[in-house]
């Protein structure tokens, strides 16, 4: 029997997993906790609630939902995704494979306020190490970030950059640091470039001077772990067919995380879309 894997426990992984696991199919939720919901505190614009309900409460009894109906639901952060005969899923806690993923994460409404930061991605700065390691082989690299995501990065760069500075950015890493790495708690004040290359400008007057900087805040978003397996995304939104299909195999997106109306409605159509569309593949296999 086809396995799919849904990363996300918000209103579109509920909803194509509600498709997935009633079609019979072996189901999987993995997330890490309420997302956007989180901070809905009144719901009065969804369906059939005569009374306002908080995001929390309508989270937590679609996570029920699923349950009962035979999903079987992790809690795991993701933080990479690679294609080899199936879709394969690294996660804090553990490895995952399947047939099929649906990526449901939702949408970071937050961007990290650095100045210089934006004016130099593409050039230097980037959101994707798997992606990137590459220009910046034999060179020393930064890594923003202090928690699981940034510790995935930076595993990924270790083999290929000559060092990596861990830069936490006045916080405390949530991680253990590996050994080879060094370790920064600096406050940034800025990302500076000229002729000779890019550089971190600390608050208290100090200077990293890199090849590269690589993003890794919180969590992998969708658009970060679509672009790992090579997925078309444009800025943090994940381009998807009329079937919620992405250019890779297997890879479906659905909820915030592909733009659009960022709403519990348009979430919950677009899980019920691609939980069908997976159903209708693994049945075609
Ligand atoms: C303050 C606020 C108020 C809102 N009010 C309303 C409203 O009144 N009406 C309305 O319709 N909409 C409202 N919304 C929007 C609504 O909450 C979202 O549109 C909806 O939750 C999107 O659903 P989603 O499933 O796409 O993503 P989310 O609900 O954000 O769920 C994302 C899921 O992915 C998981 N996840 C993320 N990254 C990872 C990872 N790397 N590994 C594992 N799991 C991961 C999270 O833990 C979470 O379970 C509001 C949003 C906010 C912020």
């Amino acid at each position: 029997m086809s396995n799919v894997i849904i990363v996300g426990g918000g209103p579109a992984g509920i909803s194509a997993a509600l498709y997935t696991v009633r079609a019979g199919l072996d189901t999987t939720i993995i997330y890490n906790g309420v997302g956007a919901l989180a901070k809905a505190h009144a719901i009065e614009n969804y369906y059939g609630f005569a009374l306002p309900v908080s995001g929390e409460a309508l989270a937590m009894s679609g996570l029920e939902q699923a349950r009962r109906l035979g999903a079987r639901i992790i809690q795991d952060e993701i933080t990479g995704i690679g294609f080899d005969e199936q879709l394969t899923l690294t996660g804090a806690a553990g490895q995952y494979a399947a047939d099929f993923v649906i990526l449901a994460t939702g949408s970071p409404r937050t961007a990290p306020r650095i100045p210089g930061l934006s004016e130099h991605e593409g050039k230097g700065v980037s959101y994707c190490a798997v992606c990137d390691a590459f220009f910046h082989r034999g060179k020393p690299v930064a890594v923003l970030g202090e928690g699981e995501y940034a510790l995935h990065e930076v595993n990924t760069l270790l083999p290929v950059v000559r060092s990596v500075t861990l830069v936490t950015d006045g916080k405390t890493p949530s991680i253990q640091v590996p050994e080879s790495v060094r370790l920064d708690t600096r406050e940034i004040a800025a990302i500076e470039s000229d002729d000779s290359g890019l550089r971190i400008r600390f608050t208290s007057g100090g200077i990293l001077s890199v090849s590269g900087i690589f993003v890794a805040y919180g969590v992998a978003g969708s658009a970060e772990l679509a672009r790992k397996v090579g997925a078309l995304t444009e800025g943090n939104r994940i381009l998807v067919d009329p079937t919620m299909a992405t250019n890779i195999p297997g890879l479906y997106a659905a909820g915030d995380c592909t733009g659009g109306m960022l709403q519990v409605a348009k979430a919950v159509y677009e899980g019920a879309l691609a939980g069908t569309a997976v159903v209708k593949a693994a049945r075609g296999k």
